[in-house]
This record gives C-alpha cells, sequence and structure tokens, in this order.
C-alpha cells in the first residue's frame, strides 16, 4: 500500500512563537503509523522546532538553491539545508514558479541537488486558470514532470513526492472537484507508469493541493489516485491540520 501523505506548506506566515505552538500541537497529534506529516515552516524557525521537540515530525524548506555555495545573496543550498538535518525541500511551488520566474529547467536543477544531498523533493505542478480553459491541462502538467523529473533514474524517482496543486485553486478557496483532482492524479499515474513502471507507480505518493481543508478533505482524499495533500492555509491553524490528518488516516483503509 502506498503511504499517504499530510504536509503543511507555512509559507511566510507566523511568528517564531506561533511556530512553535503550532509545531508542538502537531507532534501531539495521533497519527496512524502508514502516515506520514511533515510541514515547511519558514526556514529560520527550522532548527529550534527540531531542537525544541526532538526533530518528532518531518520538517522540510519551501525553498533552496542549487547551487553549493556561492554568491546568491539571501539564499541557502541544498547542502546548508542537508547539514542541518532537515528532512525535505519543496521544489515548484507555483509562487516560485510566478514570483521568482522559476523554470521547468532551474527546477530540474534543484530536483537533481535536493537528491545530491539526499533531501526528499516534494515536486509541485498545476496549470494556470488559462491553461484549464482551453482544457490544455493534462500536457502543461506532463510537459511540467518531463521537464524536471522525469530524467531521474528510477531509485532516484522513488525519493520525490508529486503534488499536484492547480494553481487556480491555491489560496483562493476555489477547489478542484474530485472528477478534475482525480483526472489528473491518474494522468500523472499513468505517465509514472509509462517512464518507471506498473510498481513504482503504483507504490508512488501523488498528493492534492489547492485549498484542501476539512470540508472538502475527505472527498478528494476518498480519490483512488490521492494519497493526501499539500496543505496551506488550512495547515497554519492546528484545528483543521488535525482533521486533515485523521481523513488522511482514514484514507489507509480505502
Ligand atoms: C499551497 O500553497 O501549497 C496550498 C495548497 O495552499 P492553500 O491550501 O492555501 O490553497
Amino acid at each position: 500500500m502506498r503511504k499517504k501523505i499530510v504536509a503543511g506548506n507555512w509559507k511566510m506566515n507566523l511568528s517564531l512563537v506561533e511556530a512553535v505552538e503550532l509545531y508542538q500541537g502537531i507532534t501531539e497529534l495521533t497519527v496512524a503509523p502508514q502516515v506520514e506529516v511533515v510541514v515547511f515552516p519558514p526556514s529560520l524557525f527550522i532548527d529550534r522546532l527540531m531542537t525544541q521537540f526532538l526533530h518528532r515530525i518531518k520538517v522540510g524548506t519551501q525553498n533552496a538553491h542549487p547551487v553549493t555555495s556561492g554568491a546568491f545573496t539571501g539564499e541557502i543550498s541544498m547542502q546548508q539545508v542537508a547539514d542541518m538535518g532537515i528532512d525535505a525541500v519543496l521544489i515548484g511551488h507555483s509562487e516560485r514558479r510566478q514570483y521568482f520566474n522559476e523554470t521547468n529547467e532551474f527546477l530540474r536543477q534543484k530536483v537533481d541537488a535536493a537528491l545530491a544531498n539526499n533531501l526528499r523533493s516534494f515536486f509541485c505542478c498545476g496549470e494556470p486558470l488559462k491553461v484549464r480553459e482551453v482544457n490544455d491541462h493534462l500536457n502543461f502538467v506532463k510537459n511540467q514532470l518531463h521537464e524536471s523529473l522525469f530524467h531521474l533514474s528510477a531509485e532516484d524517482f522513488q525519493k520525490t513526492v508529486i503534488a499536484y496543486e492547480p494553481i487556480w485553486a491555491i489560496g483562493t478557496g476555489l477547489t478542484a472537484s474530485t472528477e478534475q483532482a482525480e483526472e489528473m492524479h491518474a494522468a500523472i499515474r499513468s505517465w509514472i507508469v509509462d517512464v518507471y513502471g506498473a510498481t513504482i507507480a503504483e507504490n508512488y505518493s501523488i498528493l492534492y493541493g489547492g485549498s484542501c481543508n476539512p470540508s472538502n478533505a475527505s472527498a478528494l482524499f476518498a480519490c483512488p489516485n490521492v494519497d493526501g495533500g499539500l496543505i496551506g492555509g488550512a495547515a497554519l491553524k492546528l484545528s483543521d491540520f488535525e482533521i486533515l490528518v485523521a481523513e488522511t488516516t482514514w484514507i489507509t483503509s480505502k
């Protein structure tokens, strides 16, 4: 059975006190053994969270640079992230693509650098509204995956997780319908079959992200090819996140 994952992207939110409180709350949640919880706090806070709470919940950075060291003011490298004992890195979030002009080629370099440093990549893909409106969303996402991820060896690919996040659903309150989510997730799995074979595809976790919250999570997580979520806004409130973790636990029985 493939792993179910609930991941929280805190973005540039929360004070240190709030982050500590939220992380502590998450460490106290009941999480089924077959469910993995990962949070992506602001990078500055990560070491404090890991140290204070004995790294009880996995953590990742929301970004890192592919070059090992050098004149990249304001950036942190994948190697520096790995030095801190951090587990994972988010790559290709649409806010990074949109506001920081990150291209598929640049994201491919990040994926390679993350793997070279034994970091698990949570790779985000997803189409803008304009692309969905002309019904080209499948081609668009397929191209993102081919240009940034599908060059990996089978061994490395299995150290990644894909999060499908339709851009029009991120932080907007709009959510993909279960049909829209399942169509894309099934397509992603079929492309994985084409590149890596059926066994790897069957065991690979594909997360949904985009205004996922306690009222829509059970329907989305019940889709056969949805293996949990990458959660933004609802990951900032412990009571909401707790429900999403509980829903993820429930789908392990599907
Ligand atoms: C995200 O930023 O990854 C995300 C899914 O945000 P939200 O849940 O707020 O739409």
